[in-house]
């Protein structure tokens, strides 16, 4: 594996931590709390052209691949983990645009999607299909010129601001997995709804809502990719998405073992700094070497996303699981660690580490639970 990093990479790094530091930091806790997505931060991100560091130059990216974008989600998510999440699920499903949309497709939707103007969602859950998502119930029948769409999505985040949402849904239920097709649709599209926003643990920044199509048409245009071919398209992309929540976590967890050792050095208790009580030097060397190792295992896995290129035969599966797996477990166990370190403190919301404690323990559950990584982790390893 080759970790060395071009100038080119190297700036745009910088540029994030310098924007996730002065710009997204100091906003993050007044954003959360307000539960109103930043729109803001999505758009300086596209006019600073972080958003386009996976696609190629002809829509407006600068194509620098999967590992240079994973390290920019991360350096974003230490200033702002919503809008860390907000850009993960906009990238993976313009990500599914690029690989499987026409050329119609990819030149009407990704120079908007790179630039900022254009938020996009991404709706495969279902209220009765989660982990299982080959058994979604969302039904696109086949009618003259196009599909008319009947059924429900749940959990979908950016929805209520998305311009154009990624939607899976079945164009015969008695096809089973052989039904399921993706599909473009756009904002305002009569007969979808987007329902009210969840009131969830933690990201408040970010509105993750339901969706109800009651006979919605959406042209044949907007079908992206091949009848029948859905899984495959959702599959592939839910393998980057994997990586870039451990890029998320990974961000989270420094964030907050940044707060430990900056508290552990001002709190004073027994007439000493507690960073000076070996008990508490032990958690911040195991805070630290956790964080580190989910940090090279996204790495590892984004260099092999990028080695693979479009070979969808060469996708990392396992390395993109493991990497999820163990950044997003060891990133909930650095928060609560977080918060033992600032003792009272911690558990007040006068210091960030609770909040970010709340939000990491989403990242154990989308993009296919932990336990569901488990068990593809254990299939790549048991297949012949
Ligand atoms: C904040 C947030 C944002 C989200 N954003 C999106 C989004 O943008 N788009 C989208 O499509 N979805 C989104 N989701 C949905 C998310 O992907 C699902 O919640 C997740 O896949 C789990 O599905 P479920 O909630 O239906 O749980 P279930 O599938 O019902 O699982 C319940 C429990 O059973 C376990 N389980 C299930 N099957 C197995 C098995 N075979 N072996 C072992 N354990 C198993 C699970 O791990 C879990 O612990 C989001 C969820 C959250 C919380």
């Amino acid at each position: 594996m080759d970790f060395s990093y071009s100038e080119e990479e190297l700036e745009v790094i910088e540029l994030v931590k310098q924007v996730a530091d002065e710009r997204l930091a100091p906003r993050s806790r007044e954003i959360d709390e307000s539960g109103i997505f930043s729109g803001e931060n999505f758009q300086l991100l596209g006019e600073l052209g972080i958003l386009g560091v996976l696609f190629p130059e002809e829509f407006g990216g600068t194509d620098q691949g999967f590992l240079t974008y994973a390290m920019c989600v991360e350096e974003v998510s230490m200033g702002d983990f919503n809008t860390g999440l907000t850009i993960s699920v906009h990238s993976m499903a313009a990500s599914s645009i690029l690989k499987f949309g026409t050329e119609a497709q990819k030149q009407k939707y990704l120079p908007g999607a790179i630039s900022g103007k254009i938020l996009l969602a991404f709706a495969l859950s279902e209220p009765d299909s989660g982990s299982d998502s080959a058994s979604i119930k969302c039904h696109a029948e086949k009618v003259d010129g196009g599909y008319l769409f009947n059924g429900s999505k749940a959990w979908v985040t950016n929805a209520p601001d998305a311009d154009h949402i990624v939607v899976w849904a079945t164009i015969d239920p008695k096809l089973a997995k052989m039904g399921i097709t993706s599909f473009i649709i756009e904002k305002g599209t009569k007969g979808m709804e987007i329902g009210k926003s969840e009131l969830k643990m933690g990201g408040g920044g970010t509105s993750t809502c339901g969706i109800t199509f009651t006979d919605c048409f959406v042209p044949t245009e907007n079908r992206l990719g091949e009848e029948g071919k859905g899984l495959r398209t959702a599959l592939n992309s839910l393998s980057g998405g994997r990586i870039s929540v451990a890029a998320n976590a990974t961000g989270v967890s420094q964030r907050a073992i940044d707060e430990s050792i900056a508290y552990s050095k001002k709190r004073i208790q027994f007439e000493v700094p507690i960073c000076e009580f070996q008990g508490i030097q032990w958690k911040l060397a195991d805070m630290d070497t956790k964080c580190e190792a989910g940090r090279l295992l996204y790495r590892k896995a984004a260099y092999l996303k990028d080695q693979a290129n479009s070979d969808m035969s060469k996708d990392p599966i396992k390395e993109a699981s493991q990497a999820k797996c163990f950044a997003t477990d060891a990133g909930l166990w650095i928060c609560s660690e977080a918060v033992q370190i600032h003792g009272g403190y911690g558990y007040s919301r006068e210091y960030p580490v609770e909040r970010l404690m709340r939000y990491i323990k989403a990242t154990q559950i989308f993009e296919g639970s932990n336990e569901i990584q488990r068990n593809l982790i254990a299939r790549e390893l048991l297949k012949d």
